[in-house]
Parts: structure tokens; sequence; C-alpha cells
């Protein structure tokens, strides 16, 4: 389609250009996947894997929408709270798994329910946070939250420092995955973990409800993650589908692209709680999340990629 009062092809419509992956670096001309009114996803013929071009936003938008408690907004995570702690109940679990608690960072910790429970485990928790209302309802608990985004300064500042990272609901939205593995990969101690959660492409209630543009600009699969990491020099890389409980009175909230059906099964689910919780566990079922779990192995910084913080 043209836009009919200055004649320019829309978004949807321009050719299809050159562009690098930001997992693979590939530079093709990637086949779209699927364009919304403003933007268009590709896909890359190599890897596979889904993105929008960094080139397709203005990066003031994007900091912008996180820094003005646009999306991701600190009341979302407030009410999604029970839901929170059942996830990384789960997530420090298989942490837990691999070592004892120690120091943690949580990258993009929101209003801090992560660093509640891993404190109540046992470890020494903090986290950063770009959303100035988000990391201030933290700080108001008591919580050690800093504000801002996992620039190189903050990486420089925290070399080795830490036993385990979580990285939950993020890599979605930045543009440039890998350097944020490579980031975390600095910032742990030999031996340490990261632990991702992020969305998975392959799952149908994935692409149904969260392909929200330009909130998330990079989709994953369990191949394209694993790939992620391996190439931020992560080993004994381990990828599932996973899911949480969802709270279907929640999802009207978070999604974007909402049909009629979706908003009526949302006000029925928010008037009829009992129907809520069985929504909850049945949601479970199309596993739309993905974890991963990385080791920076003392090795581990000789081969891949080095971290350049
Ligand atoms: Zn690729």
């Amino acid at each position: 389609m043209t836009d009919r009062r200055t004649g320019v092809a829309t978004q949807a419509e321009k050719p299809t250009a050159m562009v690098d992956c930001p997992v693979c670096e590939y530079s093709v001309a990637a086949p779209r996947w699927r364009s919304s009114k403003e933007y268009t996803t590709r896909r890359c013929p190599d890897c596979g894997l889904i993105f929008l071009p960094e080139d397709d936003l203005v990066a003031d938008d994007l900091q912008r929408l996180y820094s003005g408690n646009e999306v991701s907004t600190a009341d979302y995570y407030l009410r999604t709270r029970e839901a929170d702690l059942l996830h990384f109940s789960d997530l420090f679990a298989r942490i837990e798994r691999r070592m004892r608690p120690g120091k943690l960072l949580d990258v993009g910790c929101s209003v801090g329910t992560s660093l509640e429970l891993a404190q109540a485990r046992g470890w020494d928790a903090r986290g950063l946070e770009p959303n100035p209302r988000a990391a201030e309802l933290a700080v108001q608990r008591g919580l050690l939250v800093a504000t801002g985004f996992l620039d190189d300064s903050f990486v420089a500042n925290s070399l080795g420092n830490y036993d385990a990272i979580t990285i939950s609901d993020v890599l979605e939205h930045v543009f440039q995955p890998v350097r944020m593995l490579e980031h975390c990969h600095a910032m742990l101690a030999d031996g340490g973990v990261v632990a991702v959660t992020t969305i998975n492409v392959d799952s149908w209630l994935c692409r149904r409800f969260q392909v929200k543009l330009p909130e998330h600009v990079i989709y994953f699969s369990a191949r394209t993650l694993r790939q992620a990491l391996e190439k931020a020099a992560f080993r004994s890389v381990e990828v599932s589908p996973y899911a949480r409980e969802r709270d279907i009175a929640s999802m009207a909230l978070s999604t974007t692209e909402m049909g009629g059906f979706e908003r009526l099964v949302s006000s029925v689910a928010r008037a009829v709680q009992p129907l809520n919780r069985i929504g909850m566990k049945c949601l479970k079922f199309w596993k739309d999340e993905l974890v991963a779990i990385g080791v920076k192995s003392a090795r581990g910084s000789d081969s891949g990629r080095r971290a350049q913080p």
C-alpha cells in the first residue's frame, strides 16, 4: 500500500532491505515475517531468527518507551506479583541445582519481586532497571536497585562480580541480544550462571499474543537462543520450552493485538476468578516461553567471541 497523501510506500511494502542478523551477523535481504502498520519483522534465512531491524526504529523511541513507564510498566508488574513469584521460584531452583546462593544480579528487575524472593532464598541480590518508577518502588521496599540500562560503564564496574545473573523477559526487547549476553558473561565470575527467559516464537500462544511491535524486537526459538548464548561464550547451554502460570485477566493489559474474542475472555476471567485460575493452568499447555541456562566456564572465555565490555 502507498500512503495516499505522500505517495510513499508504507513500511510493509518497502522492498526487502539488506540487514545484519543480530545473532549470526549474516548480512542478507531477509524476507519479511510479519508486519504491523509501521513495522516489519524479518526472518534470517541463515539461522532463522525473527527480528525487527534496528534501523527501523529510532533508538530514542526505545529509550522513551522504557524510561517513560510506557511499556513494562511498574503497575503491570505489581499486578502480576503472584504469578511472578511462582516464575522466579522455578528459575532460582534451576540455578540452585548448579550452585549455592551467592551474589546475584537481576537485569530488568522492574519492581523487584525477583530480588525479594532471591533474598529469602539466601542470595545477596541486587537489580538493574531502566524504568525509574519501577526502580523507585523497589528501593522504597529496601531492595538494592540501580536505575539505568546495562551499559558499558555499569559492566566495567561489575567485571567478574556475580555468581548468577537473571535476565527474565528482557532479551526480546533489545536489538543486540548477543551483546547483552556478552556483558553478562563479563560480569560473571568463573563458573557463574546466566538464566534467561524470553518468548518462544515456535509457540502458537506467543505468535498470537506476544508479537508486539516495536516493544518486542527479537523473537527467539530454542535453536536461535542457544546460538546466541554460545556466541556470547556461554557453555553447557540448556534451552527448554517453558510456561508460567499466567493471569488471563492481565493478558489484556499486556497484549496489543487484542481481538474481540480475547477481550471477552479476559473480561469474563476478571469477573469470575475461579475461571481465571483454571485458565492460568490451561495456558501452560502452549509453552509460550523459553528458559535457558548457560555457564561461564573457566575456559569459556578462551573460546567463542570474547566479551567486550
Ligand atoms: Zn541469522
